[in-house]
Formats: structure tokens, sequence, C-alpha cells
């Protein structure tokens, strides 16, 4: 309701819908009472330096970095200005899919091990959690957030951008075990420290109070329709119904990602081949575009088209979609 616009963060009444967005978001997560819940401002970009600057006791800490597409790549290039950074995998800038545990190379000796449970721009996503043998694991959720369950046990910390899955811009929420809040380097930025943050309820400067007031309300409707069980199976079938259509193109939708590691989120692919064609691509958003379907183009990085199946998506938009697929690909396969 637009009188939150209104509202002092200061307020009691301001301060119930913070408590209550809080709330709804551990009963929704299922998260343990040994975890703190922060609402800040910075992005999921600004955790990339402040999980760093709160993690690390000294610049000469070692930090594990599993880069599978961009985001944990740009996560791995900001800790490098805080600490040593070591990259679990091989460096490259092809990203097709999560190789298997056997292969990384984590250390002994890491404050945290570091990944990005669905990489948007790429669409690999994590079927599975990392295991670190106690090694405190720490995860990039901002695309992927409340569309499964999650034994939050399993993570030191998880952070998440609201605007995906969970909301409006604005606002990112920080899951943390108490046991790494206190420790935030000296020049950690005061708005970035998870203690300061937690002591005073997120409120220790002016928050994003209208993005918090929408996150409560999302909590609550993704509660309301069967919580993060039901968004699962959701998005289990609209991204199924995708990729079967991709699948049965005989590569006329071409996808580069390894099944295991295919996004239930954003499924990116090229039309008209491996590489490609720009004619087709082009038409395709044309045709998407008049039936009122935007945004499909794919991230500049990989090209092509990008299908993002957030939770606000309904069935019948990706039906619509699913029926624009097919149709395309009757009328333009040769
Ligand atoms: N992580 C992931 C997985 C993302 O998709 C994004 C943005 N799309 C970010 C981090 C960066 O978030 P922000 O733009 O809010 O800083």
């Amino acid at each position: 309701m637009i009188f939150v616009l209104e509202l002092t963060h200061r307020g009691a009444t301001f301060g119930k819908i913070n408590d209550e967005a809080e709330r709804s978001l551990r009963q929704v997560f299922d998260i343990p009472s040994n975890y703190k819940v922060l609402f800040l401002q910075g992005g999921g970009t600004g955790q990339f330096s402040a999980v760093p600057l709160n993690l690390c006791f000294s610049s000469d800490d070692v930090v594990d970095y599993i880069v599978t597409g961009t985001w944990s790549s740009k996560a791995a290039k900001e800790a490098e200005k805080y600490c040593k950074v070591n990259r679990v995998l091989p460096k490259t800038d092809v990203f097709t899919g999560i190789p298997p545990q056997s292969e990384w190379k984590l250390s002994k000796n890491a404050k945290y091990v570091y990944y990005c449970a669905n990489e948007t721009i790429h669409g690999v996503e994590f079927d599975f959690v990392p295991e670190t043998n106690g090694v405190p694991l720490v995860c990039d959720m901002s695309s992927n957030v409340l569309t499964r369950p999650v034994d939050i046990s399993k993570f030191g910390l998880i952070f998440a951008g609201a605007q995906k899955n969970a909301g409006i811009p604005g606002v990112t929420f920080i899951i943390v075990r108490d046991d790494l809040v206190g420790h935030a380097l000296p020049i950690c930025p005061t708005v970035f420290d998870y203690k300061i943050n937690a002591d005073n309820k997120s409120l220790y400067n002016t928050p994003p109070t209208f993005s918090i007031y929408v996150l409560g309300l999302v909590f609550k409707w993704i509660l309301s329709k069967g919580g993060v069980a039901e968004m699962q199976s959701f998005s289990a079938e609209k991204s199924r119904l995708v990729y079967d259509v991709i699948d049965s193109s005989e590569g006329f939708y071409h996808s580069v990602i390894k099944k295991h590691s295919r996004s239930r989120m954003n499924i990116p692919f090229r039309i008209g081949g491996p590489s490609g064609n720009d004619e087709l691509e082009k038409k395709f958003l044309e045709e998407a575009k008049a039936q009122g379907m935007i945004n499909l183009k794919g991230h500049r990085s990989v090209g092509g088209i990008r299908i993002s199946l957030f939770n606000a998506i309904t069935l019948e938009e990706t039906k619509a979609l699913v029926e624009l697929l097919k149709s395309f690909l009757q009328a333009n396969k040769v």
C-alpha cells in the first residue's frame, strides 16, 4: 500500500513491517534460529565485497571460489581486492555446466567456499549442494532463491537480491550463521558490517522501506501458494515444457548447457544452429514482442535468446511461449 512510502523507518509502523518480512522469510525458508536475517542495500554486487570483508580475518586469508559463470566470476574478482582467492576450477570464459566435484581443487585452509547456485546469464544451475567438509559454504542465490526447499544448516551464508524471485529491486537479503557475524575487517564499510546491521535489525541507516514491504508480501504469497516445495514443482514443470521443445527441435533451438546443470530459471539458447542465425533470432524476438512477450533477448555476452521463468511467471504464460516456440519451429525449420 502506498502509505508505506510516507512512513519513517524509525517508527513503530515500519518496524512491524520489517519484523513481519523477517518472520515470513524465516517461515517460508525454514531458517534455523542460529542464523541472522539481514535486509541490506548494494545488491548482489555489494555482497561480492561484503562477504570477504566480513568473513576474512586478514588479507592473507585464502577463500575458495567455484566459478561457473559471469556472476561467480565477478564475485571472485571482487574478493581478490581483500584476500587470496583460489579458483577451484580451471579459468575459462566458456561455461556449459558444473564439473564433477572430484575435479575441484579445494584448498585445505579456506575461510569459506563460495558458489553461485544459478548463473543467470549462462543458465547454469547447481542441482546439489557442494560438500565442503566443515568449511563455511557461501552461496549467491540471487536468481533461484525460494524456488525449492533448502537445508539452510548446510550453509554459512546465503544472499539474494529481491528482484527476481522475491520482489522488486532495492533490497538484498542475507541469511548468515551467528558464528560468522562479528569479525568484519577494520576496512569493512559500516553499511556492510553484518554485526552492526544485525544489532540494529537492518535499520542502522535508512533502509529501502518499500522494497522490504514488497519482500514481505512476496514471502506471504509464496506461503499462500504452498511454500517453496510448491515453487519447486511449479518451476520444474515450466522449465520442462521449454526444454522439451528445445530437445525435440533437432538442433533448430540449440542449448550448450549440460543436461544435469540446466537452469530451471534462465534458459539461454540459439536459433538456427550452435552459433545462431541473426536473422531468425531477430524475427523470433519480433514475433514474441507482437504477442506481448518482451525481454527475451539473451545477454550480450552469450547472444541469442534467454527465457526467464522466475516465480512470477505463470504456467499459462509459459505455455503461450512454448506455443510460439513450436509454431516458429514449424514455420522456419528448413
Ligand atoms: N548474482 C546473480 C546470480 C545475479 O543474477 C545478479 C544480477 N542479475 C547479481 C548477482 C548482481 O546483482 P545486482 O545487480 O543486484 O548487484
